[in-house]
């Protein structure tokens, strides 16, 4: 399929070959939305109780990338990413204090306080690992409505029933005509088997049934009327409100790292399934963990790294800082669903491949040209794509573009040729690749604004004059100060036969 005269090929045309892991059948499958070139995705956001650490983090930035491929496809996408902002307990089985409340208590603060306070935070980091905002992102507390509207209505159809001001959803009720377990693949009667009844559960007919409505206790301080109790909404419930009310009944995408696939998801898929009859989810995507010292990483173990000991270096752990794009890159060198592990030695390793990716593509537009290409550039474009269709797979993306950046480096040194076509289209679409998808940017790039980039252009034209007439006075000693001095601080000055040419490190 030819594009713009060359064989260029995304959009329609690219995303049939789309093939996306689904946790549900656990194979991968050839993607197809529901609404064709629309997408509606739906990822769990953070709980803002506390910093997000990098664990969190890999997950939010997997997502981007995926987010970001689908939009290079030209997919249109609505991408909505919650924050969980009230009823999320400690424990998964419905006990303990709500998160944010007990954050709350403990720095004697309001609520909503806490939420403001780790939402923007979670935002400014999101902003520095150069991931997108989603098109929403709902919260829980403004979707309490909805919850307990849901939640009538699953009690209305008999798979949910009020105990002492709370309600509960009724497992073995629905376990009869759907299958509960089959995302987790759990067996329910191991599940049964597995379960205990725990402190405070009685309200429950069986210990897996799970909360959509919680009559709160007098200490508890988020608290909204409802037809059964001053209560909050169970955990899962949110996800269902804002997934249904944003993306319909049924819709393309759902994700989260793997550790929510259960209690969080199953409940998801059976909690809509109650509420409206039908499955709610095509594609079910899940991220692996991000571990140090080969330990999940975790808010509640301690066993975990803040994006800014990452940047800063002060972390036991790192023996030195690093920037986000180095972890961006980092992160996307490891496949979404293989675990990673993170040490300062694949840090330092991914620097270094970070550098030298960064400066092959800067290498690209001004490459000379010759009548023909010495390497298929054809079928490295098209290698690129397959990596990426073959369920986002970043790392054999990367490894590709290196193997186009030694191709890049030999046509440089005029050990190999490229044609003038395959040039521009390579600068391209590597361009987009790196770019667009990855979310990689040049690091000292990264983080100059539109007006400090034109004053860099400008003074960078003012330097590169007086070198070009230290050289014309073979003044050679100068020429070369002037290059050293730009490398140290990180711009790349390069002599070519067309003249002098420079780009960032
Ligand atoms: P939470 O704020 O705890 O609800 O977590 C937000 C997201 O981060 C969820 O999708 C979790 O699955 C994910 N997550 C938590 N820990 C890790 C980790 N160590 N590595 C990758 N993702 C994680
Ligand atoms: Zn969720």
């Amino acid at each position: 399929m030819e594009k713009d005269g060359f064989f260029y090929v995304k959009g329609e045309v690219m995303s049939k070959d789309l093939k996306i892991y689904n946790s549900l059948s656990g194979e991968k499958e050839t993607f197809a939305s529901i609404v064709p070139n629309q997408v509606g995705m739906y990822v769990c956001g953070p709980t803002v109780y506390s910093d997000v650490h990098l664990g969190n983090c890999r997950t939010f930035i997997s997502f981007d990338m995926i987010y970001r491929y689908l939009l290079h496809l030209d997919y249109k996408v609505r991408y909505i990413r919650n924050i969980t902002d009230a009823g999320h307990l400690e424990n998964d089985a419905d006990e303990g204090e709500d998160k944010i409340s007990k954050k709350a208590r403990l720095e004697e603060l309001e609520p909503m306080e806490i939420v403001q306070k780790y939402a923007t935070g979670f935002h400014d980091v999101m902003r520095l690992f150069n991931a997108l905002p989603p098109s929403i992102e709902p919260t829980a507390t403004g979707h309490i409505i909805e919850q307990i509207e849901i939640t009538k209505s699953i009690l209305e159809k008999g798979l949910a029933y009020e105990s002492n001001g709370s309600v509960y959803f009724d497992v073995m009720k629905y376990d009869e005509t759907s299958n509960y377990g089959e995302l987790s693949k759990r067996k329910i009667e191991d599940l049964i088997s597995g379960s205990r009844a725990l402190d405070g559960q009685q309200e429950k007919r069986n210990p897996l049934d799970f909360a959509l409505w919680k009559k709160a206790s007098p200490s508890h301080i988020m608290r909204w009327p409802s037809p059964w109790s001053d209560g909050f909404p169970g955990w899962h419930l949110e996800c269902t409100a804002m997934s249904h009310k944003y993306l319909g009944d049924e819709f393309d995408i759902h994700g989260g790292g793997m550790d929510l696939k259960f209690p969080h998801h199953e409940c998801e898929i059976a909690q809509a399934t109650a509420y409206t009859g039908k499955k709610p989810v095509n594609y079910w995507m899940h991220t692996n963990m991000l571990t140090l010292n080969g330990k999940k990483m975790s808010k509640s173990t301690g066993n975990n790294l803040l994006p800014y000991e990452l940047f800063s270096g002060e972390n036991q752990n790192i023996e030195k800082g690093y920037h986000p794009m180095v972890a961006r890159f980092f992160m996307m060198q490891a496949h979404y669903r293989s675990e990673l592990d993170f040490s300062s030695d694949a840090l330092n390793a991914s620097e270094k491949g970070f550098a030298k990716l960064m400066s092959g593509l800067g290498l690209v537009p001004s490459l000379k040209v010759s009548s023909e290409s010495s390497e298929n550039v054809k079928q490295m474009i098209e290698g690129f794509y397959a990596a990426m269709n073959d369920d986002f797979n970043t790392p054999i993306l990367i490894a590709r573009l290196f193997d186009a950046v030694t191709y890049i480096n030999k046509v440089n040194d005029q050990k190999a040729e490229i044609s003038a076509v395959d040039r521009d289209e390579l600068a391209k679409v590597m361009q987009e690749l790196v770019s667009d998808v990855l979310g990689l940017q040049p690091i000292l790039a990264s983080g100059l604004s539109d007006d400090a980039k034109n004053t860099l252009d400008a003074t960078m034209d003012i330097i590169l004059e007086l070198r070009k007439n230290a050289r014309a006075a073979k003044d050679w000693g100068t020429s070369d100060l002037i290059r050293d001095k730009l490398k140290e601080a990180g711009i790349v000055v390069k002599d070519e036969r067309e003249g002098t040419s420079w780009s960032l490190q």
